[in-house]
């Protein structure tokens, strides 16, 4: 039985966390740092302590000090939401070994899929399709060149420990690999502490579709469908939506049975994503696991109606799956834009600030994901992201003009934000017809007119 939950993140997420456990009836415990004494979580959690100063590592990463606040607070169980500290299996490990249920997948499984390069060939093993690439780890410069040479150029040279799009580089020729080897490396090493990297086939133009695994602890498994995170710059996400144009009944089927069978092999417990990239003609490759809740799992929750935290904290809890694969039916679209703190028209860096006046959207079909309000200041030392707005309707069409009119209701002074571009892109043809692959946003801005984000929120 879980009473008490301490959760171990911030933003948005922790309030989502801490939504979830009021209506289960569970009692929540923020853990926060100085600069997010204001958070909306901090202020709705049932009891809050404070773990350390803004800096990640000096509060959102310590271990000892989340499971001394849990200790103290008397806690059953840990979320530990995206990010941070949630794909580490030490802490995971910790917090089982003094008796803190860690809500997420064994510490095994969490080190397995951790490394990139050992997953893909768990995967490979499994019977899961693989991008052609190398086999674990390479041990240096020359051993890489030859396996990219095998392979056959582009190549794209990712890090085992890799994350948020860092640390990965692409490679057209054999006079460019080296060099973009050592850069790649480099920013691994800066990034994760690890500087191992592995190489794979580049694929042109891809789509990237996860799919989104349920798995109890007693050895049952189930999919929720697809997200077609296409729509992404410098590989990391900006919109996902589910389900995904491209997929029809039987692709969906078949990744489905694939999603399964990678989440099967590796013992999977709780909440896990498969990501695969899918070329043109439908051939789709696994690319990694994420063995814990993803930042765009709202467009699961609001297309299939499950509520994944709930779902998660009763996994945990060691109660069976409470629906079979045949209750499981993505009935609306949905779509997420990931609204953040920065500036398009100056190369998207980022804007920390105080809002000012605030208004959120809402109405029919509108989600707002959000830890913000008015007078709430953005921190410069976490990630950008202060919302995610989420649209959903009977077809694809209804949730896109839905999120259009959300978008254009929104107001967000004082900062810079991305909303104008994401208009943009949501009145674009390409990606009203469904046709965004990954190199999607990168051919947008190439073709649109200078000015088209010079309006921004903070004038
Ligand atoms: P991360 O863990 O850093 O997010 P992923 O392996 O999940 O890295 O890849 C992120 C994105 O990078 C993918 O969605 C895709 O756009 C691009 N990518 C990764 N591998 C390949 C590949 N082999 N070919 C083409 N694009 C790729």
């Amino acid at each position: 039985m879980i009473r008490k939950i301490l959760i171990a993140n911030r933003g948005e997420i922790a309030l989502r966390i801490v939504r979830a456990c009021r209506e289960l009836g569970i009692r929540t415990l923020a853990v926060y740092s100085e600069a997010d004494e204001q958070s909306l979580h901090v202020q709705l959690a049932d009891e809050a302590i404070c773990i350390g100063p803004a800096q990640g590592n000096e509060s959102y990463l310590r271990a000892d000090r989340i499971l001394s606040a849990a200790e103290i607070a008397d806690v059953d169980a840990i979320h530990p939401g995206y990010g941070f500290l949630s794909e580490n299996s030490e802490f995971a490990e910790q917090c089982e070994s003094c008796n803190i249920t860690f809500i997420g997948p064994k510490s095994e499984t969490i080190n397995q899929m951790g490394d990139k390069a050992k997953a893909r060939d768990a995967m490979a093993k499994a019977g899961v399709p693989i991008i052609p690439g190398s086999e674990g780890a390479l041990a240096n410069e020359t051993e890489a060149t030859k396996v990219a040479q095998k392979i056959g150029f582009p190549v794209i040279i990712k890090a085992v420990a890799g994350g948020g799009g860092r640390g990965m580089r692409i490679a057209h020729n054999a006079v460019s690999f080296v060099k973009e080897f050592q850069a790649a490396r480099l920013e691994a090493e800066k990034a994760f502490g690890n500087g191992a990297m592995y190489v794979e086939k580049y694929l042109e133009n891809p789509r990237h579709v996860e799919f989104q695994i349920l798995a109890d602890r007693h050895g049952n498994v189930i999919h929720l469908g697809e997200r077609d995170c296409s729509v992404q710059r410098r590989h990391q996400k900006v919109i996902e939506e589910a389900p995904s144009p491209f997929l029809d009944k039987n692709l969906r089927n078949r990744m489905g049975k694939a999603a399964i069978k990678a989440a099967t092999a590796s013992n999977y417990v709780n909440a896990g994503t498969i990501e695969f990239l899918v070329d043109a003609k439908g051939n789709f490759y696994f690319i990694e696991m994420n063995t814990r809740i993803q930042v765009e799992h709202g467009v699961t929750e609001e297309a299939t109606g499950i509520d994944l935290i709930k779902e998660q904290i009763q996994i945990a809890s060691g109660n069976r799956l409470s629906l079979a694969q045949k209750d499981v039916v993505l009935a609306k679209h949905a779509i997420e834009c990931r609204i953040c703190a920065e500036n398009p028209s100056k190369g998207f860096i980022p804007s920390p600030g105080t809002i000012g006046l605030y208004y959120a959207p809402g109405g029919h079909g509108v989600r707002v994901d959000s830890h913000v309000y008015g007078g709430y200041t953005v921190s410069p030392y976490y990630d950008s992201m202060i919302c995610k707005l989420i649209s959903y309707g009977r077809t694809r069409k209804i949730a896109l003009d839905r999120m259009y009119r959300a978008l254009s209701e929104y107001i967000i002074r004082g900062i810079d934000t991305n909303i104008e571009f994401l208009k943009a892109v949501l009145l674009d043809p390409a990606f009203r017809q469904g046709e965004a692959t990954t190199s999607y946003v990168e051919d947008f801005l190439a073709r649109a007119p200078k000015d088209l984000f010079e309006k921004n929120n903070s004038e």
